[in-house]
């Protein structure tokens, strides 16, 4: 039987264990370990719902690495785009660093997009993008993520840092609207 569970005035069912997160993660950071053994990088964490996954994953980092963690603001202003980015948080200088971009969700790819257009213009050596969650159908961009933990389909999920208007962020497992 599933157990539903209920956040504000939607229900939602059991969708990965924490047990096929924390494997998956575990892949993740493997994947890293290897193909970044010589870079030292910069892990750059993407607030608010990346903060689980980048604790569990940099656990398992064994190569050395700075982590820092930013926030992506989007607000309208006057410009002809009608929508502007700015990032939070990033101190460090991190030219010539390879950067890996930690994000919870790669869904359309728009944030992904404005926050790699921004860190370019600070003449970093390379990006790398690491997903908790990516959904590939949603997905339209030709930007390579280059590290993803598991793709799901084209449904609003919580859990494990993702939230459904503030709430459900602490829960150790995916859940999915029933
Ligand atoms: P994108 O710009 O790739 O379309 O969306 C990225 C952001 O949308 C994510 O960082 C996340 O905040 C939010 N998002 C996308 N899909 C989901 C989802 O299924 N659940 C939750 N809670 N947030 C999502």
């Amino acid at each position: 039987m599933t157990q539903l569970i209920t956040i504000k005035d939607k229900q939602f069912r059991p969708y990965l264990s924490a047990e096929q997160i924390e494997s998956a993660v575990k892949n993740v950071a493997a994947k890293i370990n290897k193909e970044l053994e010589n870079e030292t990088p910069v892990f750059l964490v993407v607030l608010n719902g990346s903060f689980m996954f980048a604790s569990d994953l940099l656990k398992e980092v064994t190569i050395p690495c700075e982590i820092s963690f930013i926030k992506v603001a989007s607000y309208h202003g006057t410009s002809s785009s009608g929508s502007v980015s700015e990032l939070i948080g990033l101190t460090e200088d991190i030219s010539g660093r390879t950067v890996v971009i930690v994000e919870d969700i790669v869904d359309t790819g728009i944030t992904l997009e404005k926050l790699v257009a921004i860190l370019q213009r600070k003449n970093v050596k390379q990006i790398k993008v690491a997903s908790a969650l990516l959904k590939p159908d949603s997905y339209k961009k030709d930007y390579k993520i280059d590290y993803v933990g598991i793709e799901i389909p084209n449904d609003f999920v919580v859990g494990y840092g993702l939230d459904y208007e503030g709430l459900g962020r602490n829960l150790k497992e995916i859940y999915v609207l029933a």
